[in-house]
């Protein structure tokens, strides 16, 4: 299987008939270098599938495939101008299975786990990562049953009000809750509920979770907390996304004034226009926008200016940096312009106390991190709220 690094970016930035051109710029190389003996298709969106026949030898795979990355790598000339790719290729072996689809998910695990080493890396599946058991390989397995057997679960990280002294919002994360390997964190499963479109029900179900229990802590303190609540691209490209949300509202009997949604660049990169529309009828609910890991991304500044948020999320990334004198004036600089949108902002990841202490002196409005709680169970929160002074 190959992929092609950040390929929705080349979408986004040159336009789909740009990413038509070199899609078909890349299969005609990888004919040319593959020739007949093999089989050749493009599976989806970034991936090519390749069968090569008659070779059996890893070295000679290797080989061939080390000369195909190469013809890949080629600079691009479209309307005359230069581009140039990265990719990575994972493969798999027949050794000791025939069966093609078992094959193609071993070369799909491969190819993601290729990504994790970087750029134009061949990888193989090898045996002792397949029999590792939190492998997306072995998960995928174990996850249609986790949604059947109901086996996740929500925690919820305070979200703490520098200038008033309170926690006023609460950010809701999900986890699995696996038969036999414990409590998983998300990293391990989002990309494949994505993958599997399982997100969107699974992504309503959160939602309406976390309005119950944003219900049952207004009942115990007669206060209105925020819930911050994350949103995979899939679900907000969801053309009854809107409508899902409504319903949930209308069965919770809630405003949608309660509700914070957090997005990242990936969420806002699939289809700009669709997600204006959608953010248009969300902040019609009276529900607020979130730019989430904000600086991490590649376009940070450009869906500043596509979205209308009311919130702005600095990434961990800056918040360890604030040691440093660049780092701090970066992380200075960002709440400048977030005050300057009229944005609250919002400083992830704090760990220490000598962070807090620093951000204390900024225009930061809130914190959310270790420092504060680290994610816990309704029930923990529930306490954390009664010890902590939340009035
Ligand atoms: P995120 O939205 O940036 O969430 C913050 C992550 O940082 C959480 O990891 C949280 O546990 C972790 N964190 C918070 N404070 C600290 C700290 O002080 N130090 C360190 N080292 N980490 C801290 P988690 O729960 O593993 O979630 C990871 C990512 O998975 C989230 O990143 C979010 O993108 C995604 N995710 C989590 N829950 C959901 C969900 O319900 N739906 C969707 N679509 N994505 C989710
Ligand atoms: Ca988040
Ligand atoms: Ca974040």
């Amino acid at each position: 299987v190959i992929s092609i690094s950040q390929f929705s970016q080349i979408n986004n930035l040159l336009g789909y008939k740009t990413g038509d051109d070199i899609l078909r710029y890349i299969s005609i190389r990888i004919v040319r270098v593959l020739g007949e003996k093999s089989y050749i298709s493009r599976l989806y969106s970034d991936k090519f599938g390749i069968v090569l026949l008659n070779i059996k030898n890893k070295n000679d795979i290797e080989k061939k495939l080390g000369s195909l990355l190469d013809k890949l790598k080629e600079p691009y000339y479209i309307n005359g101008v230069r581009y140039e790719l990265f990719f990575n290729i994972g493969c798999a072996l027949n050794n000791n299975t025939n069966d093609f689809s078992e094959l193609l998910l071993r070369a799909e695990e491969s190819c993601t786990n290729a990504k994790k080493y970087g750029f134009d890396y061949i990888n193989f599946f090898d045996d002792k990562s397949f029999n590792l058991p939190t492998s997306t390989y072995n998960l995928n397995k174990d996850f249609k049953n986790a949604l059947i057997n109901r086996e996740f679960f929500l925690v919820y990280q305070p979200i703490y009000n520098i200038k008033r002294q309170k926690i006023e919002s609460i950010e809701v994360l999900i986890r699995w809750l696996h038969p036999t390997l414990g409590i998983l964190n998300p990293s391990h499963f989002i990309d494949i509920a994505e993958q599997t479109g399982s997100i969107v029900p699974l992504g309503n179900w959160i939602i309406r979770e976390a309005c119950k229990f944003q219900k049952q802590i207004k009942e115990s303190f007669g206060f209105d907390i925020k819930i911050c609540i994350n949103l995979s691209y899939k679900q907000i490209s969801n053309r009854d996304f809107v409508n899902c949300v409504k319903k949930i509202l209308k069965n919770e009997n809630m405003s949608g004034h309660n509700i914070t949604f957090e997005i990242t660049e990936t969420v806002s990169m699939q289809n700009p226009d669709r997600l204006v529309i959608t953010m248009k009828k969300l902040e019609e609910l009276g529900i607020n926008m979130s730019i989430d890991d904000f600086g991490s991304g590649y376009s940070s500044f450009k869906y500043l200016l596509q979205f209308k948020a009311s919130n702005l999320k600095i990434d961990k990334l800056f918040v360890d940096k604030l040691n440093s004198k660049f780092g701090m004036i970066i992380f200075e600089e960002i709440i400048t312009l977030g005050k300057k949108l009229n944005m609250k902002v919002v400083a992830e990841g704090v760990e220490t106390e000598e962070q807090f202490k620093i951000i204390q002196n900024t225009d930061c409005d809130e914190i959310q991190g270790y420092f504060i709680s680290k994610p816990i169970t309704s029930q923990e929160l529930i306490k954390f709220l009664i010890t902590s002074n939340i009035n």
